[in-house]
């Protein structure tokens, strides 16, 4: 495993469905005092996770676990193995065992939301990339629902998920979107592959390569041609028909004049690239996202058929392969073109379609 252990200076990310800045936006702007004060409790509680992550990284590697992710899970297996637990709104990890592998369904819809997310999520990487659970070791897949009283976020903790019921108000329940289940478990995969630091550049591929396998999952389970897909990452959890957390056909308009988050604020083009403090949602790593975000969407429609067939052959190699640490857009764009030469030759429909998409985000 290449991920960073914690020692090389970075802080530690935390892997959320929902970015810093709009929970911020409503613990300002949120229309009563509840609302405010649930989306400060949600802030602090991924203040304490991003803390807990570190000793949890720690304590695996000091059990001798090749990839921490590995985790207290036992037997690694070949196949897939689903846990899901439910916290009964306590903050209490991993809460009480709900549904194993196999196990007949819950009657609690949230269960199976994770359990079969879990499952698309599983088949699109083992069964079209050859990909043995998020580690490529047969890592079980264990998922919390139910934490804390109108938590509104869903996470990787660095060795499960973790999903809140929202207030029911601005977000509802973490688990009614396939893509936030498989955004949140590719950011496993990633930190497996080419570990990208999680600020500025780097961090915004890893939000980006999440949302585009996220968008992958769930097209592939709605068995959608990059045409008929809506590109949108979250259309369910943040509630009102016309709201999304991304797009990644048109960054900028996922949200727009929402009352209490206001507008969209990712760029589609390097053009509106946002220069960001650290301490700004990392360097912008969900804001500025919305650029690579955008090269694959373009990439895919240019292709054309199922996505994940071709495009996502072509960012899943890049990934694995091709990509530094450190990996700036460019570096990216240029591991892409060269994946896309891999699979489909020098002077392939595909690698010219990959290389168009770059420049026309700006990026080449
Ligand atoms: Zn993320």
């Amino acid at each position: 495993m290449k991920t960073c252990s914690g020692n090389c200076g970075h802080r530690d990310p935390l892997l959320c469905a929902v970015p810093p800045y709009m929970l911020e936006k409503v613990a300002e702007h949120g229309k009563t005092a509840k609302a405010r004060r649930t989306a400060l409790d949600s802030l602090q509680i991924t203040n304490f996770f991003r803390s807990k992550r570190r000793e949890i990284q720690r304590a695996f590697q000091a059990m001798g676990f090749a990839s921490f992710a590995a985790g207290p899970g036992g037997t690694l297996s070949s196949q897939l193995e689903r846990r899901v637990y439910d916290a009964q709104n306590t903050k209490d990890l991993p809460g009480r065992l709900v549904r194993s592998e196999g196990g007949p369904k819950s009657a609690d819809p949230a269960v199976n939301e994770v359990y079969e997310g879990a499952g698309q999520t599983d088949s699109l990487f083992r069964d079209e990339y050859g990909r043995n659970s998020i580690d490529d070791h047969g890592l079980p897949i264990v998922q919390t629902v139910h934490f804390d009283r109108r938590y509104q976020n869903a996470f990787w903790d660095g060795a499960q998920m973790i999903y809140g019921d929202g207030d029911g108000k601005l977000f509802g329940s973490f688990t009614t979107d396939l893509d936030i289940i498989a955004h949140e478990l590719t950011h496993g995969v990633t930190q497996n592959e080419a570990a990208l630091v999680y600020s500025f550049q780097s961090g915004a591929l890893n939000e980006s390569f999440s949302d585009v396998f996220g968008s992958l999952v769930k097209q592939r389970a709605a068995n959608e041609d990059a045409g008929q897909a809506n590109w949108l990452i979250g259309d369910n959890v943040l509630i009102g028909k016309k709201y999304a957390l991304r797009s990644m056909k048109a960054p900028g308009t996922a949200y727009v004049n929402h009352p209490v988050l206001g507008t969209d604020p990712q760029p589609a083009s390097m053009a509106k690239y946002a220069e960001l403090p650290a301490w700004e949602d990392q360097g912008g790593v969900h804001i500025n996202s919305g650029i690579p975000n955008h090269a694959f969407y373009l990439a895919a429609i240019e292709i054309g058929g199922q996505a994940w067939k071709k495009a996502g052959v072509i960012w899943y190699r890049t990934l694995c392969d091709l990509l530094p640490a450190d990996a700036t857009f460019a570096r990216c764009a240029q591991a892409t073109i060269q994946a896309a030469r891999n699979e489909f030759g020098g002077g392939s429909l595909e690698e010219k379609a990959v290389n168009r998409a770059w420049k026309t985000v700006g990026v080449l």
